[in-house]
């Protein structure tokens, strides 16, 4: 970055990818009175097709970066896998963040693991395994296990899950002998993650800690309210994520996925250079949501601590949902969904569902959690 520039509205924004997230920011940085530009490679990308601007062009397409230098004033990224180094070119004509030495920590799980390692946040006992010699000698101790990619890995893809050394050869083998990271399977109680959001400055807020519910590797539901998990682990991972951010010298929205294990300590998952799935809820619960402090931080604008309103429960609405009631795909009874007080419905405009694919999310909130949680199992009988 270049320094604390402020952009007011007006200025043009600029996203790299165009998915859901890149959507939900171009949203809350147009209601702010900003213009919005989009690189994405596709068409009818989620967040092109709401854009004032859409470069059509891949990641690394010089022309396609220097359209979108010519649109944005300031560019930042919604999807993990964006090059860091496209974003490096970017930065040497535009203000960029999160920077690229930041993004390529978050897209390659060893060096993620390293550096959660040297801000001294446990994470789960991990070996590196880049050959075969390396795959024969890792600890016993490390078994069993997940073996991850390196690289490219999301929503559980990527991953396998293996109990002896022959499975974790055939696994690696089956892993295309890509770099991978074994961790020991862990035994835990609760899942959870931060959202911060790091100023030019070093001023940093957060959203309160979430508990996320996994199905299958992709996130299902969130639960944010007061105790919904121990008061010791929240503010334990709260200053964790807080750590790791500075020890990035981050600037934008940062997401740090956790494990509670069952003994009561937390150990650090993952993280995310961006909004995240997983704070979705803040859009509807709190009074300023993870979206608009990406364009906070963008844009230079002060930061300040969200503070929740509401109970929330944001339940992720995916294609099988579309296939629910058959073979031919049809779509959900969101009618019947939105006759629930504090139901947000929110879609993300993709032409077709998949199974798998993530269409939409929907936020119930109510002035307790028994109410949110009320009002969210309502909902899921309503989609079936
Ligand atoms: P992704 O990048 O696909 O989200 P994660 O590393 O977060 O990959 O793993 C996906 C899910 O798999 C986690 O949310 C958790 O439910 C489970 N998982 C991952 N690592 C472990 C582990 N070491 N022990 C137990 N469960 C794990
Ligand atoms: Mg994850």
């Amino acid at each position: 970055m270049s320094g604390p520039k402020v952009l007011l509205p007006g200025a043009t924004l600029g996203v790299m990818g165009g998915g859901q997230l890149g959507r939900m920011f171009v949203h809350a940085a147009q209601r702010m009175g900003y213009f919005t530009a989009v690189l994405d490679p596709d068409e009818s990308s989620p967040a092109g097709r709401v854009s004032h601007h859409h470069v059509r062009a891949d990641y690394l397409d010089e022309i396609g970066l220097a359209t979108l230098c010519g649109h944005a004033q300031a560019i930042t990224t919604e999807f993990e896998n964006v090059p860091a180094d496209a974003l490096a070119r970017l930065a040497q004509h535009r203000d960029v963040a999160p920077g690229a030495a930041a993004v390529a920590i978050a897209q390659d799980r060893a060096l993620e693991k390293a550096h959660f390692v040297r801000c001294g946040v446990d994470c789960a006992p991990h070996a590196v395994v880049t050959n075969e010699e390396e795959v024969a000698s890792v600890d016993d101790d490390l078994l069993p296990g997940i073996l991850k990619t390196a690289r490219l890995g999301y929503d559980g893809k990527g991953q396998a899950r293996v109990r002896t050394r022959a499975e974790l050869r055939a696994a690696w083998e089956q892993l295309g002998r890509a770099d991978c990271v074994l961790e020991k399977l862990l035994p835990l109680a609760f899942e959870c993650s931060v959202v911060v959001a790091r100023g030019h400055d070093g001023a940093m807020v957060h959203l309160p800690v979430q508990r996320n519910l996994h199905r299958e590797g992709i996130l299902a539901v969130t639960e944010v309210h007061e105790g919904c998990i121990p008061d010791a682990q929240a503010h334990r991972a709260i200053a964790a994520a807080r750590r790791i951010a500075d020890g990035l010298d981050y600037v934008g929205v940062l997401c740090v996925e956790f494990f509670g294990l069952e003994d009561g300590s937390l150990v650090v998952n993952e993280m995310a250079p961006r909004p995240h799935n997983s704070g979705h809820w803040s859009m509807d619960a709190a009074d300023v949501s993870q979206f608009e402090l990406q364009v906070r931080t963008l844009a230079g604008l002060p930061l300040v601590q969200p503070r929740q309103h509401s109970a929330a429960v944001m339940l992720n609405l995916l294609g099988d949902l579309w296939f629910a009631r058959g073979a031919a795909e049809a779509t959900p009874d969101w009618a019947g969904v939105l006759a629930l007080p504090g139901a947000h419905l929110h879609l993300y405009g993709k032409l077709s569902a998949r199974k798998g694919r993530k269409m939409g999310h929907l936020t119930l909130t109510g002035p307790t959690p028994a109410a949110a949680r009320e009002t969210a199992l309502a909902a899921a009988r309503q989609l079936g």
